[in-house]
């Protein structure tokens, strides 16, 4: 067996402790210690807490650090500055900022001779993956991606916001009827509305005016008021009680046609339900993890996509084994 890959977390928050628990279920990787801009000492963990400000200690003892910051604030920055130490892993899930976040991580890695896989996860990461594959297999057709049932935090952070509300959470729903239409293969011309249902669970501050609350919520713009949305109002112990989990998933849908006089359907779907998003895109940035130290090991250098990393090498196992196994 080979040399077992020694892993390090760097922020510790949903996403870091998934981390934690994913490294687990990996035989092949040991984590060495999780990196923390808070106290370490107040932090408790099953697993040594270090002091952000002490990582460059940990250079050649360390394979590769999983990234496990915030995509707003946290990852433009620590992104580039750890990808001049060390090879990394991160889930950077601002779409619109990839290719500016790429270029800067990709320049830091290259001059230090590093491997940097990023925004890896499942979006960015296994549906875009899953997107590509579809559109190069059918390249006359439609893309469709659908998500939820899961909760949005984005979308929970702007209820929270809202004037007198003292807490909330929004679950972005995929519509089943727009689903079905896209499954028809029929193509359709979907609008925002007809594809997802927005439903927020809102905890008003004593004395708070419910229809005013409700009226900003549907009405905020980019948020909200492109979409049906539905405001239930809720005791605090209900939301804590019914409310905890951060479930999610979706689809990707690609419909298409082939054949000489374009006659045949064809219809690929990839779909995730998650019980926990931070577990799962966890999981998958261990096996990118995996990878990211496998490109290294072959002389490759730069930050890489999902798009550049080849899937055997997320396995621990071997490309016979694959073969034989999986082929
Ligand atoms: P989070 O819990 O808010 O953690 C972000 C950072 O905040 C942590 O790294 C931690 O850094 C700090 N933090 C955590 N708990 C704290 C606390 N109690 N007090 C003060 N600071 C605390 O965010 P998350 O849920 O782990 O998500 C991280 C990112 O993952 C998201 O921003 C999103 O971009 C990305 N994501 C990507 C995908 C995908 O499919 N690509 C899916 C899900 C999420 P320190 O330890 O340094 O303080």
């Amino acid at each position: 067996m080979s040399k077992t890959i020694s892993v390090g977390i760097v922020g510790y928050g949903n996403l870091g402790r998934g981390v934690e628990s994913a490294i687990r279920q990996n035989p092949d990787m040991e984590l060495e210690a999780i990196f923390t801009r808070r106290n370490p000492e107040a932090i408790e963990a099953g697993t040594p807490m270090v002091s952000i400000s002490d990582i460059e200690q940990y250079k050649g003892k360390i394979d590769v650090m999983i990234l496990c910051g915030g995509s707003a604030k946290d990852l433009p920055e620590q992104g580039p500055a750890l990808a001049k130490h060390f090879h990394t892993v991160d889930s950077f899930d601002t779409h619109a900022l990839i290719p500016e976040y790429f270029n800067k991580v990709d320049d830091a890695a290259q001059t230090n001779g590093n491997v940097s896989v990023i925004s890896t996860g499942w979006d960015p990461g296994l549906f875009s993956l899953n997107r590509l594959l579809a559109e190069a297999v059918l390249p006359e057709g439609k893309e469709y991606t659908f998500w939820g049932k899961g909760v949005s935090q984005g979308h929970s952070d702007a209820i929270r916001r809202v004037e007198g509300v003292s807490n909330g959470i929004q679950y972005t729903i995929p519509h089943d009827a727009a689903v079905e239409r896209v499954r028809s293969g029929s193509n359709p011309q979907l609008t925002t509305r007809e594809k997802h249902l927005r439903e927020c669970f809102v905890v008003l501050q004593e004395g708070a005016d419910a229809e005013a609350v409700a009226n900003e919520i549907k009405n905020m713009p980019n948020y909200f008021a492109d979409y049906e949305t539905v405001v239930h109002f809720v005791s605090d112990e209900v939301l804590r009680a019914e409310h905890s989990t951060m479930p999610h998933g979706g689809n990707v849908i690609r419909s298409g046609q082939t054949g000489p006089n374009n006659g045949s359907t064809q219809l690929i779907e990839f779909s995730l339900k998650l019980d926990s998003n931070p577990e799962f895109t966890a999981s998958v940035l261990v096996a990118y993890a995996r990878a990211a130290y496998r490109m290294a090991q072959a002389g490759q250098t730069g930050a890489k996509t999902v798009f550049d990393v080849p899937y055997g090498l997320l396995s621990p196992k071997s490309p016979e084994q694959l073969r034989k196994e999986l082929l």
